[in-house]
C-alpha cells in the first residue's frame, strides 16, 4: 500500500493541535491531524478552563521545591512527588530548582506574560466569528486568601507581577462582595486580576477542529501514531493505525506523551506528567456555586462557573509519572476549599472525580519551535498549567515557523531542546 501523503501532519488532538490546525490551514497548509483517542479526551478535557492571563507567574519559584519537600510525604497535599527511581524526574527536578531562582522566574514570568496575552487577544478574534462559540467569558479571576500566611503571599506575587505591567486590585470585604456575592462570611481579603477569561475547552477544542475541517484540514480521530521512519535527519513517514503517512512536516503536539516521542525520534525534551484532578458540579439551585473564577489560594484550589448549570473545582500538581489513580484525601481537600469559601457545598451533586496529565516543563514555558536535530519535526508541547491559555498563540506560532513568517512572540526562550 502506498503512503499517504499530506502537507503538515499534526499528533495529537488536544488544544494545541486543534488550533496548530486552524492556523495552518489558515495559512494555506494542507493539514492531517491524527489523535488516537477522541477529540479533547486528555488534559484539555477537564481542566480548570480558564484563560490566565493576568496571573502569569511560573509553577518553578522560589521556596516551591523546599514547600514541596515538606509535603513530600503528605499525600494530601497540592504539590506532590512520588519518590521513585528515575532518571528523568532527577533531570527533571535538577533543572526545575535552577529554575526556581527569582531572576529566572521573572524571566519566565515576562515570557508567559506575553504568550498569554496575546493569546488573549486572538481568543477574542476567535470568539467573534460566527459559528465559534466556545463559552468564552472575560470576567477576571479573585484570588482569596483565608490566612495571614497566604494574604501576605498573595500580596507579594500582586507586587511581583504589578511590576511586569499587570493589574491586580487588592480588595476588602466590601470590595469583594462586589466582585464575588456568594462568598461565605469572614473572608476579608483577596486579589482580583482582570485580565482573565474562562470558557468550555471541549466546545472550544471541537469547534476550532470542526472550522479547521470546514476549511480544508483532515481531522482523523482513534488513529494512534506507532512509530517513525527516519532517513538523513529528517522524519520520512509516520505509521498510524489508519496506514502510513509521508508528511512533510510534522507537528508534534501529543501532551504529556510528547517527550516519549521525543525520544523515540533522537530528539529528547525534559518534561513530567504533572497530574491534576478535577470535579463537575451541577447546580441544584441557579444561586449554588460561584459567579466567576476563584483562587482559594490557601488551598490551592480553583473554582470555574462553566455555565449556568455547572461549575467546577480543580487543584493538586502530582509528579508521579503516568498514574490515573485518584487520590481521597486530596479530593477531601478540594472539598474542604470550596466549603471554607462558598455557602452550600456540604451535599454536591458532583460526576466522577477526574485526572489528567499537564505537560510540564521545569521552567513552565512550553516547548515551541523547529527541532534542531530533526529538520521537519516541528514541537508544540509543555504548556502545563497553561495550556488552554496559550492555544491560539501557539497553533499561530506553529503556522508561521511553517510558513517563515516573523514570529507574533519571542520564540528564543522557548526554544525545544534548551535542556538537550
Ligand atoms: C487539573 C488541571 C487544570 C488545568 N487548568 C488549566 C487552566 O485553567 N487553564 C489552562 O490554560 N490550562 C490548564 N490546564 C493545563 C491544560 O489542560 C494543558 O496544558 C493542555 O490541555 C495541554 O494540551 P495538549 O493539547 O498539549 O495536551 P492534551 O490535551 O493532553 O492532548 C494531547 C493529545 O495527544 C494524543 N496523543 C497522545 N499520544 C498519541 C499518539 N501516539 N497518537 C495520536 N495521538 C496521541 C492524546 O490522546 C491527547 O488527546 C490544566 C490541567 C489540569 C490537569
Amino acid at each position: 500500500m502506498s503512503n499517504l501523503a499530506t502537507d503538515i501532519l499534526i499528533i495529537g488532538g488536544g488544544v494545541i493541535g486543534a488550533c496548530g490546525a486552524l492556523y495552518l490551514t489558515r495559512a494555506g497548509r494542507e493539514v492531517t491531524l491524527v489523535e488516537r483517542g477522541e477529540l479533547c479526551g486528555e488534559a484539555s478535557r477537564g481542566n480548570a478552563c480558564w484563560v490566565a492571563a493576568g496571573h502569569s507567574l511560573p509553577t518553578a519559584a522560589p521556596g516551591v521545591l523546599g514547600q514541596g519537600m515538606r509535603w513530600l510525604l503528605d499525600s494530601g497535599s497540592p504539590f506532590h512527588i512520588k519518590p521513585r527511581p528515575s532518571l528523568d524526574l532527577a533531570r527533571w527536578l535538577w533543572r526545575f530548582r535552577a529554575a526556581c531562582a527569582q531572576e529566572q522566574m521573572m524571566e519566565s514570568a515576562r515570557s508567559l506574560l506575553e504568550l498569554n496575552r496575546t493569546s488573549l487577544a486572538l481568543f477574542r478574534e476567535l470568539a467573534a466569528e460566527p459559528g465559534l462559540d466556545f463559552g468564552f467569558t472575560e470576567d477576571g479571576v479573585l484570588h482569596l486568601h483565608l490566612s495571614d500566611k497566604y494574604r501576605q503571599a498573595g500580596e507579594k506575587q500582586a507586587a511581583l507581577l504589578r511590576g511586569i505591567g499587570v493589574e491586580a486590585r487588592s480588595l476588602d470585604r466590601a470590595g469583594l462582595e462586589k466582585v464575588e456575592p456568594n462568598l461565605r462570611a469572614g473572608i476579608e481579603s483577596g486579589i482580583f486580576y482582570p485580565e482573565h477569561a474562562h470558557l468550555d475547552p471541549v466546545k472550544l477544542v471541537e469547534a476550532l477542529a470542526a472550522q479547521a475541517e470546514a476549511e480544508g484540514a483532515t481531522i482523523l480521530t482513534r488513529t494512534a501514531v506507532t512509530g517513525f521512519g527516519q532517513e538523513s535527519g529528517r522524519i520520512r513517514t509516520v505509521r498510524t493505525a489508519q496506514g502510513t503517512f509521508a508528511p512533510r512536516e510534522v507537528v508534534l503536539a501529543a501532551g504529556a506523551w510528547s517527550s516519549l516521542w521525543a525520544r523515540e525520534l533522537g530528539a529528547p525534551i525534559l518534561m513530567q506528567p504533572a497530574k491534576g484532578y478535577s470535579v463537575t458540579v451541577k447546580r441544584r439551585t441557579a444561586q449554588q456555586g460561584p459567579t466567576r473564577c476563584l483562587s482559594v489560594d490557601d488551598y490551592k484550589v480553583a473554582v470555574t462557573p462553566l455555565d449556568a448549570a455547572r461549575f467546577r473545582f480543580s487543584s493538586t500538581l502530582e509528579l508521579a509519572g503516568f498514574d490515573p489513580s485518584i487520590n481521597p484525601k486530596r479530593l477531601r481537600v478540594n472539598r474542604d476549599a470550596l466549603q471554607a469559601v462558598l455557602p452550600d457545598m456540604e451535599s454536591l451533586d458532583a460526576e466522577e472525580p477526574w485526572s489528567g496529565y499537564r505537560p510540564l516543563t521545569p521552567d513552565s514555558l512550553p516547548y515551541i519551535g523547529r527541532s534542531e536535530q530533526i529538520g521537519n519535526l516541528i514541537f508544540a508541547t509543555g504548556h502545563g498549567m497553561l495550556g488552554i491559555t496559550q492555544g491560539p498563540i501557539t497553533g499561530k506560532l506553529v503556522a508561521e515557523i511553517v510558513t517563515g513568517d516573523a514570529p507574533t512572540a519571542d520564540l528564543s526562550p522557548l526554544r525545544p531542546e534548551r535542556y538537550a
